[in-house]
């Protein structure tokens, strides 16, 4: 109603110049449709054609509120209506779709700005560098840039968009190759919040492309990045190893993690996922083990034997090319599970630089203990150990907002549960056991890598040039 009323003034501050005299048109569409191309598409939602035809949130955990939604085709179209909501002060939110954010909830009676029809794209192998859409995922990233015999850092789950994941700061399994997802990127042609197309790099509008790098979703919407790319390591191929354990090994399994702690012991070619959860029907912890060496497996082998001697009760190892690398992982099903939306999923983060096995034996007893009785939860626990030396090795004029490049392991709780109704229970329990995470983590104050504290940061070395007139 709030919208309803807003957009009516809008109707009469506008109506001089455009006259709203098609009936049959959505009010949203007389006042935008005339400024843009045909091929955008507007719908006022409700619209039974927006769940087919627009980007679903991968979550539905604290959904944003939409009374407008909009495709738009071309970058002015975009401007457009980045320049319309601001005039008229109307919330507006770009979406990618896979992040999932208590903040979310601010955002009411908004326009949804869907990029899906930014997806193009294009590799160019003499300069080394690839240019993507806003709508590309890493998937695309993936295939492109190996059947060229090329490879950039992407994350852990092919369905995530590229550029969502990159203005984060994008971490994944090659980090320790090649640093950062933000590390690669050269260059972003943005609508910025004040509703100017520009781009942002190193030589061009630096301040901007220095916030983009980490804190990107609060300064302009992007539409297109470009990124060095690298010569496919070991010719493209790297070992891709599964395990399972027992509930006896997890001790061994965290001792080992904290003699991988040190970047001088643990490669910078490898890449570990460890996924600490519970198996209701069982009922029994479970602890799986994803590991990624791009090298060749003589290499990977005196790393891979140290898991193998921990016992496990199932395990496996092949080499593929790295474009299969994600989907492949958990025996072929954790990243498709992981890619399946439509769950209620909340997330909580942690950095890691150094890894306590007393901790850790205590979160996870306190995790399955809570979860054991709770037959609406489904989550787990996910340590992701990546060499830092690279991204830590970045001089700091290269280095972007991002703050957080001492995280040698990433620690996510994804909590996956029937709703709104168990929200206090999930947070009364979980928001402590991060704490009781923190206080062993290495850092002397809490590491997460919640976009926040890289806003906040942003905004103290005075981003109002690009922030002007914007919604962050
Ligand atoms: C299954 C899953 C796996 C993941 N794996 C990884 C991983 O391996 N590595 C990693 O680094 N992250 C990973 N993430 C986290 C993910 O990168 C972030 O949640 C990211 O914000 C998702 O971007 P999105 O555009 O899809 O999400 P959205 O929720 O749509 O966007 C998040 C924020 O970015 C803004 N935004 C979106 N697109 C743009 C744009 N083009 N320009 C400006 N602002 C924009 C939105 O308005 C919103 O504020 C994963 C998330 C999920 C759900």
């Amino acid at each position: 109603m709030r919208f309803l009323i807003k957009l009516s003034l809008a109707v009469s501050a506008l109506a001089v110049v455009i006259p709203i005299d098609e009936a049959s048109k959505s009010v949203a569409d007389s006042i935008i449709g005339p400024h843009i191309a045909p091929g955008t598409e507007i719908y006022f939602l409700p619209n039974a054609n927006y769940p087919i035809k627009f980007t679903q949130r991968h979550s539905s955990f604290a959904n944003p509120g939409y009374a407008v939604a909009v495709q738009p085709l071309t970058v002015l179209d975009l401007a457009t209506i980045v320049k319309f909501a601001n005039k008229h002060n109307f919330t507006y939110m770009a979406t990618g779709g896979h992040s999932s954010s208590v903040g979310f909830l601010r955002v009411r009676d908004a326009i949804d700005i869907d990029l899906s029809k930014f997806n193009t794209i294009g590799l160019d192998i003499d300069r080394n560098l690839v240019t993507v859409g806003a709508a590309n995922t890493l998937a695309d990233f993936a295939d492109t840039l190996y059947k060229a015999g090329k490879e950039i850092p992407t994350g852990n789950s092919p369905c995530v968009s590229a550029i969502g994941a990159t203005i984060g700061a994008g971490v994944g399994p090659m980090q320790g190759l090649h640093g950062l997802m933000i590390d690669s990127l050269r260059s972003v042609e943005m609508v910025t919040a004040r509703g100017d197309v520009v781009t942002a790099s190193k030589t061009e509008n630096p301040d901007l492309f220095w916030a983009v790098r980490g804190a990107g979703a609060n300064f302009g919407i992007i539409t297109q990045a470009t990124y060095a790319v690298y010569n496919a390591t070991n010719g493209g191929k790297h070992v891709n190893a599964d395990f399972e354990f027992g509930p006896g090994s997890q001790g061994a399994l965290f001792d080992l993690l904290r003699s991988w702690d040190s970047d001088e012991v643990y490669p910078k070619e490898m890449a570990i996922s460890v996924t600490l959860g519970y198996n209701r029907k069982a009922r029994l912890p479970t602890i799986s083990v994803s590991a990624y060496y791009f090298g060749p497996h003589e290499s990977a082998r005196p790393y891979l034997q140290q898991l193998v001697a921990l016992d496990p009760t199932r395990w496996q190892n092949e080499t593929l090319g790295w474009n299969e690398m994600t989907q492949a992982a958990g025996f072929g099903q954790t990243f498709a599970k992981a890619c399946v939306g439509g769950r209620y999923t909340s997330h909580l983060t942690a950095g890691l630089r150094r890894t306590d096995p007393a901790t850790w034996a205590s979160v996870f007893a306190s995790f399955v203990e809570w979860t054991a009785a709770r037959p609406w939860f489904r989550g787990s626990i996910i340590l992701q150990r990546y060499n830092a030396g690279v991204t830590r090795r970045v001089p700091e004029a290269e280095r972007g907002a991002y703050p957080w490049r001492d995280i040698g392991t990433l620690v996510l709780m994804s909590n996956t549960y029937d709703g709104p109704a168990y929200d206090a229970e999930v947070n009364t329990f979980f928001q402590p056991l991060r704490e009781s995470i923190y206080k062993t983590s290495g850092f002397d104050s809490p590491a997460s890598t919640s976009t926040t504290a890289t806003v906040m940061r942003a905004r103290r070395r005075g981003m109002a040039r690009a922030c002007l007139g914007c919604k962050c």
